[in-house]
């Protein structure tokens, strides 16, 4: 589903370049779920934010279901950024706005729902991550796990198949993160979702991902099953 073919990115920044991602080939599988580990620096962002354009590529492809991301118009990036949920680690909620409203932002601007199927489609999502009674209550009332169920239901609103997750539990203590990694769990079996995440913390890997790939200077130095990879040195 994900397939990055000699792709490399430079940043550049104070008129210097700074290399982030050298020259990667890497392949996704439709319906898995992803790991990317490695410290601070290697470059686990800068290659979950090239899947949905985020940051452009220095060279290189990247098909996302056999299609060519980084060629999209304008018009096209909207239309398959519809179709990839993103998750981040302080949650990137707006805190003038209510549950039932963050939820309910991708829908509004898409422009492609009406109130009532909008409705509809709130109050479904507010009861896939467990949060019907929170519906009316602000970001600033809730807990942290609260926090993170209200992004993973705004980054499922417009129905993706794709879901990318940038250190979604990092901010959250380990009884929340392990309730929280099982509702990824359960929306990658049940919606059939592809889950591509980062994280620094071995545990998250061995809880819910099928294969990893270690990160390290910019490169992937080690990529295979969970089992393989950690189990198996
Ligand atoms: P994290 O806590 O996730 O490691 P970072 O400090 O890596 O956060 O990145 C925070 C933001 O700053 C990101 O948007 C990233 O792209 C940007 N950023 C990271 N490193 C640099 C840098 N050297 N120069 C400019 N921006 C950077
Ligand atoms: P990780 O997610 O593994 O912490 P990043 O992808 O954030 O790694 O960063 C990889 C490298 O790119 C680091 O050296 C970081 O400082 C640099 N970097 C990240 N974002 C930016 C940016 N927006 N501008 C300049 N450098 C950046």
């Amino acid at each position: 589903m994900i397939e990055f073919q000699q792709v490399h990115k430079t940043y550049r920044a104070d008129g210097r370049e700074i290399p982030a991602l050298h020259a990667t080939d890497l392949r996704i599988e439709e319906g898995e779920v992803f790991g990317l580990i490695g410290h601070s620096g290697a470059g686990k962002s800068t290659l979950l934010r090239l899947i949905n354009r985020l940051e452009e590529p220095s060279g290189g492809r990247i098909l996302v279901n056999d299609e060519d991301v980084t060629a999209l118009d304008a018009t096209g990036l909207r239309r398959f950024r519809q179709r990839v949920g993103m998750i981040f680690q302080h949650f990137n909620l707006l805190s003038s706005k209510t549950v039932a409203d963050n939820i309910a932002m991708p829908l509004r601007l898409s422009g492609a729902w009406n109130r009532v199927s909008l409705d509809r489609r709130v109050a479904e999502l507010l009861e896939r991550v467990g949060l019907r009674e929170q519906a009316h209550k602000y970001p600033a009332q809730l807990s942290g796990g609260q926090k993170q169920r209200v992004g993973i239901a705004r980054a499922l609103a417009t129905g993706p198949d794709l879901l990318l997750c940038d250190e979604a539990t990092s901010a959250l203590d380990p009884q929340t993160t392990a309730q929280v990694l099982r509702l990824l769990a359960e929306i990658n079996r049940e919606l059939k979702l592809t889950i591509v995440l980062i994280t620094h913390e071995m545990d998250v890997i061995r809880r819910v991902c099928d294969r990893v790939a270690v990160m390290d200077g910019g490169r992937i130095v080690e990529q295979g099953t969970v089992a393989d990879v950690f189990l198996h040195p």
